[in-house]
C-alpha cells in the first residue's frame, strides 16, 4: 500500500481527521481538489482584501482545543482567536433602530429586561440549563459515534441531562421560544439564532437555541480570517508527519469487493492505502465515488431522501473607508413571521432577491491588516435558491449583487456604496462548483431531526469496509466545531478498528 490511510478533502473535518491518524503514526495522505485547504472555512485575496470563502463565525472553542491537545501541541502556538464583543450589531429593519448585543449573558439580560423582567429571568435560567447541557454534548454527543439505536441509549446513559433536551429537538424554533420567553422583542431577539442556523424559526429545530447560548460561552474571529483556521490545522498536520496534496480531486474510490483500497484521481493515478476517510459530502461520496451499482438499493434510496441544509449566496465588497459599524456582525431584528416570509419566497418560490435577513460581516473590523490601510473588507450572506425560478445564476448573478448592495445602503449602512473598489459574488452554484458542495448547501443536510444523531451517516461506512467518514454530513453535524468533532470521530474509529485488527 502506498499509505495507511488516504483522506479525500482538507475542510477542517478532513484536517482534523487526518493530522490525529499522523500523529498516531500512520502514514497519511490528505487529497483537496482544490488549490487552498479549508474548503467552505477558506478565505480568498482579491486587490488587498482578504475575504471569508464562507464560514465567519468561531463557536465553540473547545473543538479547537481539543483538536491541538490531541496532537499534543499547543493552540496558541498556530492560531489566536479574537473575542467578538459585542457579539452583534442588530438593526430594526421596520424602525432602523440599532442597538449591539454584548458578549456577556447578562448584559443581554438587561436589554431583555427593558422589555420584560420575566424573559430577562427566563433567560437566565434558560442560558444556565444550556451550559451544563453543552459540557454534555461536547463531552459525551459529539465524541460518541453513532452507529444504531444502542448508541443513541449509551449517549443517554452517559448524560441523563440530554434526555432534557429532547423536547427542543421534537419542537420547532418558534414553539420553544414561545414556551420561554413572553415578549415579542425577546421572541424577535433569539429568532436570529434560527437565521444562523439556516432555517426560518417555524422550520428550524428548537434545539438551535443552542446557538443563543453558544455565542455568549464564546464568539471568535481568528486573526488572519477565517482561512488562518485550516491554514493552522494544515500546519499542524504537518508537523505530526502528514502530508496535504493541493489540486488533487480524486474522481472514484479503489474497491476490492466490498472493501475500500485507496483512491483513482480525476487524472486517473491510483494511490491505494489501507483505509479511506472522506471529508466529502457523503451523497456524493456513495453515489459518485463509489456509484450505485457497488453500494445496497436500500442506502442509495436512504442517501437520496436526506434534505439538503439551505444555500446561500455571499457578495463580498471592498471598501476605500471604514464604514461606521458598532461589531464584526451585523444582523436584522424581525419579527419570526416576516423571516418566515421571507424564507418562502427563496426555498418555496425560489426567488432569488437578496433578503434583508441574512448576516453581514466586516472581518478587518476584527483585524485590520484583512483591508488595505483605511480600507474595509465585507461581505454579507443571503439565503438563495439553489435553482432560481426559470432562470440561470450565471446570468443573473450582478443583477443580484447589485441588489445586495442597494439593500446593504438602505438597510444596514447607508452610503456603502459610494466606497465599493471591488465587489464580487459566489452564488450557491459557485460553491457547488468550486467546492463540490451539493446544491451549494451550508452545513451539509438539513438541521431535522431525521438528519442527526442515528440518522446522519455514521463515522464507519456499513456498507463499505475500511472506509470511514468525517466532516459536515457526519455526526455530530455542519458548522466548523460539527466537522471538527466529526473528524476527530472518524480518527478514532480508525484507529480502533487497526488496533483492533493488529491485535487480532
Ligand atoms: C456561506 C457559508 C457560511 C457559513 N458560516 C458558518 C459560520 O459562520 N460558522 C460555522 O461554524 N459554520 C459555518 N458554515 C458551515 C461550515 O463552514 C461547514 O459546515 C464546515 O466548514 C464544513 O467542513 P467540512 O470539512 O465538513 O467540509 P468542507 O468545508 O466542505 O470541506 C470539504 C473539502 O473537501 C474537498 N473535496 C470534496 N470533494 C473532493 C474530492 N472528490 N477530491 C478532493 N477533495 C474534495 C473540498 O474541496 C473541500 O475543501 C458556513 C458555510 C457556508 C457555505
Amino acid at each position: 500500500m502506498d499509505y495507511d490511510v488516504i483522506v479525500i478533502g482538507a475542510g477542517v473535518g478532513g484536517l482534523s481527521a487526518g493530522a490525529v491518524l499522523a500523529k498516531e503514526g500512520l502514514e497519511t495522505l490528505v487529497l483537496e481538489q482544490s488549490d487552498a485547504v479549508g474548503g467552505c472555512a477558506s478565505s480568498f485575496e482579491n486587490s488587498g482584501f482578504q475575504f471569508d470563502v464562507g464560514a465567519c463565525i468561531v463557536e465553540v472553542l473547545e473543538a479547537h482545543e481539543s483538536f491541538y491537545d490531541r496532537l499534543g501541541l499547543s493552540m496558541r502556538d498556530y492560531i489566536t482567536f479574537l473575542p467578538n464583543d459585542p457579539l452583534y450589531e442588530l438593526v430594526d429593519i421596520l424602525s432602523g433602530e440599532r442597538f449591539t448585543v454584548p458578549a456577556s449573558a447578562e448584559g443581554t439580560a438587561e436589554i431583555i429586561a427593558r422589555h420584560s423582567k420575566a424573559d430577562a429571568d427566563a433567560f437566565m435560567r434558560f442560558m444556565r440549563k444550556q451550559g451544563k447541557l453543552m459540557d454534555d454534548f461536547t463531552q459525551v454527543v459529539f465524541t460518541t459515534p453513532q452507529y444504531g439505536f444502542l448508541d443513541l441509549l449509551k449517549v443517554f446513559a452517559k448524560c441523563p441531562r440530554a434526555l432534557t433536551g429532547l423536547q427542543y429537538l421534537m419542537l420547532p424554533f418558534n414553539k420553544v421560544v414561545d414556551m420561554l420567553f413572553v415578549h415579542p422583542f425577546t421572541h424577535r431577539l433569539v429568532c436570529n439564532s434560527a437565521v444562523i442556523g439556516g432555517l426560518p424559526p417555524s422550520r428550524q429545530v428548537g434545539m438551535m437555541l443552542w446557538q443563543t447560548y453558544a455565542e455568549h460561552a464564546g464568539m471568535y474571529y481568528p486573526q488572519g480570517g477565517m482561512g488562518a483556521v485550516p491554514r493552522a490545522m494544515a500546519r499542524a498536520l504537518d508537523d505530526v508527519g502528514g502530508e496535504i496534496r493541493l489540486s488533487s480531486r480524486v474522481e472514484s474510490l479503489l474497491l476490492e469487493g466490498k472493501r475500500a483500497r485507496g483512491v483513482v484521481l480525476d487524472d486517473g493515478t491510483i494511490i491505494t492505502s489501507r483505509a479511506v476517510v472522506s471529508n466529502a459530502n457523503a451523497t456524493d461520496l456513495y453515489l459518485k465515488m463509489i456509484g450505485e451499482e457497488n453500494i445496497p438499493r436500500m442506502v442509495a434510496k436512504g442517501l437520496r431522501s436526506y434534505e439538503l441544509s439551505p444555500s446561500c449566496a455571499v457578495g463580498y465588497l471592498g471598501l476605500d473607508y471604514r464604514p461606521p459599524l458598532q461589531a464584526q456582525h451585523i444582523m436584522a431584528l424581525a419579527d419570526p413571521e416576516l423571516i418566515d416570509l421571507f424564507w418562502s419566497d427563496v426555498c418555496d418560490n425560489g426567488m432569488a432577491v437578496p433578503q434583508s435577513v441574512g448576516l453581514i460581516s466586516s472581518p478587518s473590523y476584527m483585524d485590520a491588516s484583512l483591508a488595505p490601510e483605511g480600507g474595509a473588507a465585507l461581505s454579507f450572506i443571503t439565503m438563495a435558491p439553489r435553482r432560481p425560478g426559470g432562470a440561470d445564476w450565471s446570468e443573473m448573478k450582478w443583477d443580484y449583487l447589485e441588489h445586495g448592495i442597494e439593500m446593504l445602503d438602505a438597510i444596514y449602512i447607508p452610503g456603502i456604496k459610494d466606497h465599493i473598489v471591488f465587489k464580487t459574488i459566489a452564488t450557491p452554484e459557485d460553491f457547488e462548483e468550486k467546492l463540490l458542495i451539493p446544491d451549494g448547501c451550508i452545513y451539509s443536510y438539513s438541521m431535522s431531526v431525521l438528519s442527526q444523531m442515528i440518522f446522519r451517516p455514521c463515522s464507519r461506512s456499513k456498507c463499505i469496509k475500511d472506509l470511514y467518514l468525517s466532516g459536515a454530513s457526519t455526526h455530530p453535524s455542519g458548522s466548523i466545531p460539527g466537522a471538527l468533532y466529526g473528524g476527530l470521530l472518524a480518527a478514532d474509529v480508525v484507529l480502533a478498528d487497526m488496533n483492533g485488527r493488529r491485535r487480532g
